[in-house]
């Protein structure tokens, strides 16, 4: 979400004259658009402010921005600093290019309204992404939910959907300009409704685009994943089959006390809904260690799920305590950091081998890949992803093996980023499947 709003920056600035550079030095203002979910997210953004410091200090007309998220949480510690001349939270963006203009050095300028309609939905985001196959898209802002670790609703405001036309057009856009694969963004993108239309008649409005466009989306919150989304996956073969659907934790009273609105059975009900309605459909979830108050028993209720789902990957994270949430000040962040970290090391142990057994059921099936570019282990292979979202690496020349040379050099046959393939699968590490050309 954070690359894409800033290749929403990009476009408001390009639109006032500004360019991008790729080197710091060069640059005469430098943002930097942050994350606040997680307390070492924000730890290493004061890292980098002090490396901006070190230009300011050769070149003082430099202007040093902090955008998105914690530039809303932490404004004022951000100014006192004096180590910022601009602040904007994650609605401001359109003010970006004025606030440049009036910013000078010791005269910071500010700008954290959050509001309730701002979608950016007229603004077509600058790609950041160098290979031009796949493109993110928001489809909604903020979030309604609440869960009570979690920050941002505070740091991005209350929910709001994009009227889908914009956002069908958007996707029309980049499928002309030769993208291959759009992803759709929301914090709850079950949740997503404009007037009459609902998450699934979006998805569906997008995947009948074109069948060669591939449609992804992100986050599904379990409590809201409808089964009309589920069939209309398995209407649309461009679909890919792939749900995130995070879980948080295996243990009831965690999940009551995160204020997420299901229960552990529910969570389980949906997965089978889901390997019923579309089976071989890929599964990867994120999970908090070390919650507050969480028992040893709880953590082997993670652990458990973690044992009967079989993710494909997880995101897993120990609990990190954000000031202003619910859970800051309800109840204490009671598990010892030592505790937590060994919960989540055991949750990481598991989860390596559930992958590995994910990735080994794969062996001998045929996929259909999207080329991404080359790998980024053996530079004659070529990686993409699977439907199901597993990365797969193989060959970059139709008709010759892994590890011959190609003869005559003309290239009608070698892939490139952009192009499908159909590969099968004849190995795998918990993370990757190891592919020939089919
Ligand atoms: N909207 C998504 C999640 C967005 S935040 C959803 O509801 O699933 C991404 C992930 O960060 C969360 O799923 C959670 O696992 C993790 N996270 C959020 N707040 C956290 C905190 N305070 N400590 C540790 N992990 C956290
Ligand atoms: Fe945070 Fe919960 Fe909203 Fe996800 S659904 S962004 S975890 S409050």
């Amino acid at each position: 979400m954070n690359v894409n709003d800033t290749e929403v920056i990009f476009s408001i600035m390009g639109r006032h004259g500004y360019e991008k550079t790729e080197d710091m030095a060069e640059a005469d203002v430098i943002l930097a658009n942050t994350c606040s979910v997680r307390d070492n997210a924000e730890q290493r953004i004061w890292g980098r402010i002090d490396q901006f410091g070190t230009q300011k200090k050769e070149r003082p007309w430099v202007l040093v921005g902090i955008v998105g998220c914690m530039a809303e949480r932490l404004k004022d510690k951000l100014l006192d600093s004096h180590k910022v001349d601009l602040v904007a939270g994650p609605d401001s963006y359109r003010r970006l290019p004025e606030m440049v203009e009036a910013a000078t050095p010791g005269h910071p300028q500010i700008d954290v309204q959050l509001s309730r309609e701002e979608t950016y939905a007229d603004i077509n985001p600058v790609r950041l992404d160098s290979n031009g196959v796949s493109a993110f898209i928001s489809i909604m802002r903020g979030c309604n939910n609440v869960c009570s670790y979690c920050v941002v609703p505070y740091t991005r405001g209350a929910e709001r959907s994009r009227d889908p036309h914009t956002i069908v057009r958007e996707a029309c856009d980049v499928v002309e300009r030769g993208y291959k694969e759009v992803t759709l963004l929301g914090q709850n993108v079950d949740s997503y409704h404009f007037g009459d239309e609902s998450f699934s008649a979006l998805l569906e409005m997008v995947a009948e685009i074109s069948p060669s466009l591939r449609v992804r989306f992100s986050t599904s919150n379990p409590q809201d994943i409808s089964d009309e989304v589920l069939y209309t996956m398995a209407r649309h073969e461009n679909i890919c089959k792939h749900i995130h659907l995070p879980v948080q934790s295996g243990s009831d009273e965690m999940l009551v006390k995160m204020r997420r609105r299901y229960s552990r059975e529910w969570y389980l009900q949906r997965v089978a809904k889901i390997r019923e309605v579309l089976p071989g459909c890929g599964l990867t979830t994120d999970v908090i260690a070390g919650f507050c108050g969480e028992t040893e028993e709880d953590h082997q209720q993670t652990l458990s799920l973690f044992d009967e789902v079989g993710f494909d990957s997880a995101f897993m994270f120990a609990y990190s305590e954000r000031p202003g949430t619910l859970a800051a000040k309800k109840y204490p962040d009671d598990v010892p950091q030592d505790v937590k970290v060994r919960r989540l090391n055991e949750i990481i142990a598991l989860q390596g081998r559930k992958s590995l057994e994910r990735y080994r059921a794969d062996i001998g099936k045929r996929f259909t890949v999207l080329v991404e570019g080359p790998s980024k282990r053996d530079a004659a292979m070529l990686c993409g992803r699977a439907s199901n979202y597993k990365m797969c690496v193989f060959p970059a020349v139709k008709g010759v093996t892994d590890g011959e040379r190609v003869m005559g050099g003309k290239d009608a046959n070698v892939l490139k980023a952009g192009d499908y393939v159909d590969v099968i699968v004849r190995d795998c590490t918990a993370a990757t499947l190891i592919c020939d050309l089919a």
